[in-house]
Order: structure tokens, then C-alpha cells, then sequence
């Protein structure tokens, strides 16, 4: 008997439009999934645009109209992969039609505009998802069971880092990744590295934030020159629940620096370091080696850190950036089928906000600030 079919409606079709479209693709051949995944409709800006995204992309259809997209019938799930400023109403309209939404981070471009997005979201009998793909990491899962049996000891401390350098030329031109509502690096990035944080560490209990612009001013595409008022580097102190404490930076006028999603963990026993830009290794060093043969040791990702186990059945083979969207698509998917509890949902999205704002009004005030959440 033929599988019933989960339709996708894609809205955006630049760089994570192309890797839902990877992750959709892949996770539907990849994984035993109870539904067959559909690439119906993509939306894009102008009809012409979205014409050839569904044309390259295999979709059904396309519209010039991401409002038409979600008024159709057809579709089950809208994927938003829009720049920041649209999640909220594009977010809104698909709870409001009854279609299950996967939003890029950040959620939204501020915490009453996030909070807004998941009180419409639990109200409403769908699922959501938003796009923290480097939490499926295999590799994230490992370092977190690690701490979570103790392999470490108590933990204390953490340091966690974002860093990439796309933004160091001052000939990079303004886009909407510089406004001021919802811009900036430590939204762009830093949202990533807290996710992590609290992912590996557990919940954060005070801030105290410094946001810093290197590069005062750039020019827009039409050549004018636009003050730049959000962060290029953000630097933060952490006060965890546990009593650990750390600190994280977000920054993308790293030179040299491509994909450093990097993050330590020390504790009374051991550590953990990771790098993004070897995703497919976790340094373990376990301080009860003997004297003498101490250092950091390397794990390979391999078919033991499920699911790596369904891309390639040797280890050390690695997995890619892309990959981890398939896996996050696959999650979703088990969460909208009943399988399992949405991973990380609207209210988990909303608490990255949460720290994003604190973080940059602990700045603002120069002063540590507690989190309040309701
Ligand atoms: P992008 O500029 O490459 O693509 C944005 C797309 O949205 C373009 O196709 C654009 O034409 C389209 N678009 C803009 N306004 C639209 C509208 N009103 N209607 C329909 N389409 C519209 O941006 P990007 O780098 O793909 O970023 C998009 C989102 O993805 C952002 O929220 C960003 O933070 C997030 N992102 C996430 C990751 C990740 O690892 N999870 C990585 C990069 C970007």
C-alpha cells in the first residue's frame, strides 16, 4: 500500500531555501519515515524567481505570492527560509491556515514578536520546528550524553564561540542581516552558540553581554551609505542553573574563520572540545589517563552515533552541514506523525530570543541580568 504523502510548501528559495529543499529530498529516501515527502510549492519574491527555483528544485508548483502558498489546499507544511523580519506574519498566516511551520532561526526579530508566534503556535493543533540544525550533530548528542553520565564529572565551565568571517570586508554591502530589529551577529550566530550552550550545559540563569561594531558604516545596494547599528562581535559571561559558568562569542568578522561553531566543556574529571569546522570529531580528555599518556583524544563520527549509521555504514566517512538538515527534517517529520515530541519547537525558539534580547540589553546597561521567563 502506498504511504501517505506530507506536502511542503517552501517560502524562499536562497541559501536555506536550497537546504530544506537537500534535507526534505534526502530525509524522504533516507529514513524508514510512516509518510512520503512531497515538494509541492515553492514562493519566492516574484513569479519569474520562484519559476526557476521549482524548476531547478523540482517543485509542482511555485507562486510569485507566499500568501497564496499558504492558502493552498495542497500543502501540509510551510517552511519559512525568509530573512528575519518576515517569520512573524508568514509564521502567523500558516498557524491561522492550520499548516505545521518550520522556521529558520532566529524565530523572530524580537521576544514580543517570538512570544506572539508561539502563543498562536500552542493555541493551534499543528507542529513547529525552528532551524537549529547543528543541534542534530551526532556528534552534539555524544558530547551531551558524555556530560550527562558524568564522563566529565561536575562540570564547570564552558566556552562556546560562532565565529565566521562574511561580513569583514567593508565593501560587504548592507542587507537585511544589518537591520537594526532582529540583526547583527549575535542573532545571526550567537543564536546558534546559546542554543548549544543550554543544549549542553542545561538552562542559563544570568547574562552579562557586550556588543561591539566594528564596521560602522556600509553601503546599500543602491550605493548609499546606511549607519550600522547591530553588533559585528558580541561577547558574553554565563551563570548556568547547575552553578557551571562560561562564556560564548558571536562573531562574523572572524578573518579566516569559515564555520567555528566551536565549543569546550571542563569538568572535575574531563572535557570536551568540538569544532564546526570538523564536524565529525569530539576531543575527549579524560583525566584518568596515566600520567604521562594524558591529552585530548579524538571520537570519529561513525555508524555508533545514529543516525550516521543511515547515511554511510563506515566511520570517519563524515557527514556535512546539508546532512544535518535531512536529520532535522526527519525529527519534524516524526514529531507531526506522533512518533515523537517536537525536538525543538516555537517555545524553544522563543527562549533563544529571550536570550538574545537579554543579552543585548545586558550591554546596553552594562550590568549582569537574570533571566525571567514565564
Ligand atoms: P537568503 O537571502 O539567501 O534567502 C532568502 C530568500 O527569501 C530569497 O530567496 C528571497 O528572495 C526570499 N524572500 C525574501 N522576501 C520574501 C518574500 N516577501 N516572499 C517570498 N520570498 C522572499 O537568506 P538565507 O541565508 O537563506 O537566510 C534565510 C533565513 O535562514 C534567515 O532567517 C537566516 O537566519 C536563516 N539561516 C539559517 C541557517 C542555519 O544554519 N539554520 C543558515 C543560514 C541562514
Amino acid at each position: 500500500m502506498r504511504k501517505k504523502t506530507l506536502n511542503f510548501g517552501i517560502i524562499g528559495s536562497g541559501f536555506m531555501g536550497r537546504t530544506h529543499v537537500f534535507g526534505i529530498a534526502l530525509a524522504s529516501r533516507l529514513f524508514e519515515l510512516p509518510v512520503s515527502l512531497r515538494l509541492v510549492k515553492i514562493a519566492d519574491v516574484s513569479y519569474d524567481a520562484a519559476r526557476k527555483a521549482a524548476n531547478e528544485m523540482g517543485f509542482e508548483d511555485f507562486t510569485g505570492d507566499w500568501k497564496d502558498l499558504i492558502e493552498d489546499k495542497k500543502v501540509d507544511v510551510i517552511n519559512i527560509t525568509t530573512p528575519n523580519a518576515f517569520h512573524k506574519e508568514m509564521a502567523l498566516e500558516a498557524i491561522k491556515a492550520g499548516k505545521h511551520v518550520y522556521c529558520e532561526k532566529p524565530l523572530a526579530t524580537s521576544i514580543g514578536d517570538a512570544n506572539a508566534m508561539r502563543k498562536a503556535a500552542n493555541r493551534a493543533n499543528i507542529k513547529t520546528q525552528v532551524g537549529f540544525n547543528y543541534l542534530c550533530n551526532p556528534m552534539l548528542k555524544k558530547a551531551r550524553k558524555m556530560i550527562l553520565d558524568g564522563d566529565l564529572g561536575e562540570i564547570l565551565g564552558f566556552r562556546g564561540l560562532h565565529a565566521e568571517d562574511y561580513m569583514v570586508s567593508r565593501k560587504s554591502p548592507f542587507t537585511w542581516r544589518h537591520e537594526k530589529q532582529g540583526g547583527g551577529a549575535l542573532a545571526d550566530l550567537g543564536s546558534h552558540i546559546i542554543a548549544t550552550a543550554e543544549f549542553l550545559i542545561g538552562p542559563i540563569k544570568e547574562v552579562m553581554g557586550s556588543c561591539e561594531t566594528a564596521i560602522k558604516t556600509r553601503k546599500d545596494q543602491l550605493g548609499l551609505s546606511r549607519d550600522i547599528e547591530v553588533d559585528d562581535i558580541t561577547r558574553v559571561f554565563l551563570r548556568f542553573e547547575n552553578g557551571a559558568t562560561g562564556s560564548l562569542e558571536a562573531n562574523w568578522i572572524s578573518m579566516g574563520r569559515k564555520m567555528q561553531h566551536d565549543f569546550e566543556v571542563y569538568g572535575s574529571e574531563g572535557a570536551i572540545f568540538y569544532s564546526g569546522e570538523r564536524l565529525n570529531e569530539l576531543l575527549y580528555y579524560n583525566n584518568s589517563d596515566p600520567t604521562g599518556e594524558k591529552g585530548f583524544r579524538t571520537i570519529w563520527a561513525g555508524p555508533d552515533h545514529k543516525p550516521y549509521d543511515r547515511f554511510c555504514v563506515a566511520p570517519g566517512h563524515q557527514l556535512g552541514f546539508a546532512d544535518l538538515k535531512a536529520i532535522e527534517v526527519k525529527q519534524f517529520v516524526d514529531a507531526i506523525t506522533g512518533l515523537s515530541p517536537e525536538p525543538f519547537n516555537f517555545d524553544a525558539g522563543y527562549r533563544i530570543q529571550m536570550l538574545v534580547d537579554l543579552i543585548k540589553k545586558s550591554s546596553m546597561q552594562e550590568k549582569w541580568l537574570a533571566v525571567e521567563i514565564d
